[in-house]
Order: C-alpha cells, then structure tokens, then sequence
C-alpha cells in the first residue's frame, strides 16, 4: 500500500461532470489500496473570474483582501468533491490550506509555504478517509490567508507529498505529460516521457505553466519525483526526476514561451557605481520580479538600463520607477508591454557550441526580430513582439526537428 498525492488543475474541475470523474479516478485509486489525499485548484476560470472582479474595483488592490477573495475558488471545488465522493460512498473530508496548517512567509500573492503541518493529514488518514485539500493557499504566522503565486495548487501538492513522504506525486491536468512545447499552441510537439529537474525548472520559469516553478524547484530540493498525467486519457505521463536517471536524451529538450512580458528601459543613467543595485533593490522590495537584464554605456558618463517585467507587475514597476526618477536624478522611461519571451532550454546545451546559431538564424530567416536575449548554461531566452510568438516557437522547433522521435545522431548519452 503507498501514499499518493494526486493534485487536481482547473481544467480537470470544470465542470461537475469533470469534479464526477476526478471522484472516480480517486475511488480508482482507494480501491487499489492506497491512501490519497487530493489537492485542487479552483474550478476552470474560476480565479480569473475573481481576479476580474477586483480590479474592477481597482488596478492594485489591497494584498491581504485579494488573498481572501482569490482563496476561495478553490474551497468551493474541494467541498464539492467530497460531497461527490460521500455521495458515492468514499469517506472524504476536505479542508483549506490553514485548517490543514499550510503555514506560509506574509508575501500576499506569492507566498512561500515555510512548513506544512501534518497532524490533521495523519489522522484523518488513519481514519482511512480521502483527505481534500486546497491549493494556493496557506496561512502565515499572523494567522491571515495567503496565496502561493497562480498555479500554486502544484506547489501545495508537491510540500504535502514531501511532508508525509509521499510514495508519489501525481499532477493531473488536460495534457498527458510535458511536451517540447505546449501542445495546445504547437499541434507537432512531442511528449517527453522523463525530464530532468533542471529543464522542468527552466521551462516552468520561462513560462511553461504545466508545473509551477516553485513546486519543480521543492521537488528537485527534496528529490520528490513528480509524474504529470492526463485527468482524461490514461498513459506513463512524464517524469520529472534528476538527471542522472535519464538515459538518452536530445540536444535540446523545449521550448517555451511567456506572452504577457514588458520591458521597460531607462536611458540616460548617470554612470554610478551600485546604481543598478540599488535601482533593482528597490524594485524587488516590492516583490516584482525582474526577469532579463541588459546593460550598455552610452554617453561618456550615462548607461542605459534595460530589464523586462512580467506584464502583471509592469504598472507597479512603472510607479517605482517613477518614484526613483526624483530620488535618483532625471533619466529617460522608455517602455514596451507588447512582448513576449521565447526560451530555448535543454541540458545538451552545456556541452554543445552552435544552439544560439542555429536558433537566431532560424528566427531571422523567419523574418523575426530579437529585440532582447539573455543565456544561462541550459537556456536560451529571446524577446520578441507579441504577436510572432507562435511563428517564433515554430520557428526553433523545425530548426531542432523537435517534431520528431530523437534518432540516434539527435541523441547523445549521458555520462
Ligand atoms: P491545470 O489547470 O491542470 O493546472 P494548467 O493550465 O496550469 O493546467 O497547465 C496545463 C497547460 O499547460 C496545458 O493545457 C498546456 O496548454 C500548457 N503547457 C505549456 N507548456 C507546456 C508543455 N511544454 N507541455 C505541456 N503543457 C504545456
Ligand atoms: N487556482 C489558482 C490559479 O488559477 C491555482 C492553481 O490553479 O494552481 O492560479
Ligand atoms: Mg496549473
């Protein structure tokens, strides 16, 4: 007998059809004699519909009333299911991220889970019921609800499997495994059936929203291997594990892609040592995350100073900005929130010269232009305008023949 986590995406709770299904799988499981406790996200659309609603009101709503409001997409869902499961005669219980003891940091909106507490896991596991929980959310030390960053639920799945050292993590969703690139925007990706940690973590931060950064990020810390699998369609999914279990492998294994990015450049900055530090610094106080930076001297004495934002974040980063602009001396605002990133990521890239090449003359000879890049070991990210992503992605996955099974000459074993 094991212990599985299995979370369950919006997608797969859409409906209360879908919520009948999800149920079935779980008594599908039970039956095979195993413990389950069942993390979900909110019903399909749900969270948006919420967050709509807040910024109808306004564009930067209070924190802690946003993490009350967008919390409760997913109480409704989890209640539901267990009334689905009770009906059926399966013994569920469910409970929120704070009943349970999901104790986070006070960064509402993305909040990190610090401890998950297991007492209330463990009994009602021991009273053989299906335990329910809410993803997203958790609560902090002042006792208020916080939420864990869209696409939390994973997160919330992957620190409960390790907190009652789960023999499985299961992130059931509406693709049956991770692909070279999001099956939904690109018909002839091709499911990858083991990926390292590493790219998983690339790919998720570069926008593949299958997994949620964080929770890839906790697996590999505490080397709890993840399976994503379809809610719909049985299959072996895909394994995230660490490297060294994958055999063979391309030369570079995805792409991904982020639509919703702004860059914003500061031209003019007087040539300062730590400016840039303290121009971050202040930024990152106020938990908006910079993503790509580039800096080049212009004038004898200025620099410009170019990062990109995620689109969400831009008009909080535009007031700061603008806050700075009086503190720091007059430099010139040029922005642009029409863009999108396009990242190449493979492990193969470590050992291998040519990948940036061959990926920027395949976007040229696709008539698209590169307006930023930036490289880590295993990944290539460039900004393009927002309307050429889909041409982009399709660009570089013809230029690495991603839309075919790896033959021996696209493989190369790993030492
Ligand atoms: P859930 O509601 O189950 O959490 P998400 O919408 O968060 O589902 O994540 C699943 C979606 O991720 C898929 O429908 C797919 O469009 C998208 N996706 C993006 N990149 C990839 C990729 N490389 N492989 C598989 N799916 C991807
Ligand atoms: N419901 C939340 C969201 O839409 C969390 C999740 O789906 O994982 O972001
Ligand atoms: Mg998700």
């Amino acid at each position: 007998m094991a212990l599985i986590v299995q979370k369950f995406g919006g997608s797969s709770l859409g409906t209360l059809d879908r919520i009948q299904h999800v149920a079935s799988k779980v008594m599908a499981t039970r039956a095979q004699g195993h413990d389950v406790v069942v993390v979900v996200s909110a019903m399909f659309g749900e969270t948006d519909r919420l967050i709509r609603l807040a910024n109808a009101i306004t564009h930067l709503p209070d924190p802690r009333e946003y993490d009350v409001l967008i919390s409760t997409g997913e109480q409704v869902s989890m209640s539901l299911l267990s009334i689905a499961l009770n009906a059926k005669n399966c013994d569920a219980r469910s409970f929120t991220g704070p009943q349970i003891g999901i104790q986070t940091d006070d960064v509402h909106t993305k909040a990190r889970i610090q401890e998950v507490k297991t007492d209330v896991l463990q009994r009602e596991l021991k009273q053989g019921r299906v335990v329910i929980v809410a993803g997203f959310q958790g609560v902090n030390e002042a006792g208020e609800v916080t939420t864990l960053g869209r696409g939390g639920s994973d997160t919330t799945a992957v620190a409960i499997a390790i907190a009652l050292k789960a023999d499985e993590c299961q992130i059931y969703t509406d693709v049956d495994g991770v692909y070279t690139t999001d099956p939904h925007l690109l018909s002839d990706a091709m499911m990858i059936p083991h990926i390292s940690f590493e790219e998983m973590l690339e790919m998720a931060s570069m926008g593949a929203k299958v997994l949620q950064m964080r929770s890839v990020e906790l697996a590999s810390r505490h080397n709890m291997p993840i399976r994503v699998l379809s809610t719909f369609i049985d299959g072996p999914g895909t394994l995230v594990t660490f490297e060294e279990k994958i055999m063979q492998r391309r030369l570079v294994t995805g792409i991904a892609f982020s639509r919703e990015e702004a860059i914003i450049s500061l031209s003019g900055i007087s040539r300062r040592i730590g400016l840039e530090g303290l121009i971050l610094d202040r930024i990152s106080q106020e938990a908006v995350e910079i993503d790509m930076i580039a800096q080049n001297a212009t004038a004898q004495d200025t620099v410009d100073f170019t990062f990109t934002v995620p689109r969400r974040e831009y008009a909080k980063a535009i007031k700061i900005i603008e806050g700075l602009n009086k503190d720091l001396g007059s430099f010139a605002i040029k922005t642009n929130d029409k863009v999108a990133k396009v990242s190449l990521v493979g492990v193969g890239m470590k050992s291998h010269a040519g990948v940036a090449s061959t990926m920027f003359k395949a976007l040229g000879e696709t008539g698209i232009g590169i307006q930023m890049v930036t490289t880590s070991e295993i990944k290539i990210s460039v900004i393009v305008d927002e309307t050429l992503v889909e041409q982009a992605v399709k660009a570089v996955h013809q230029a690495f023949e991603l839309h075919k099974i790896p033959s021996p000459k696209q493989e190369q074993l790993v030492e």
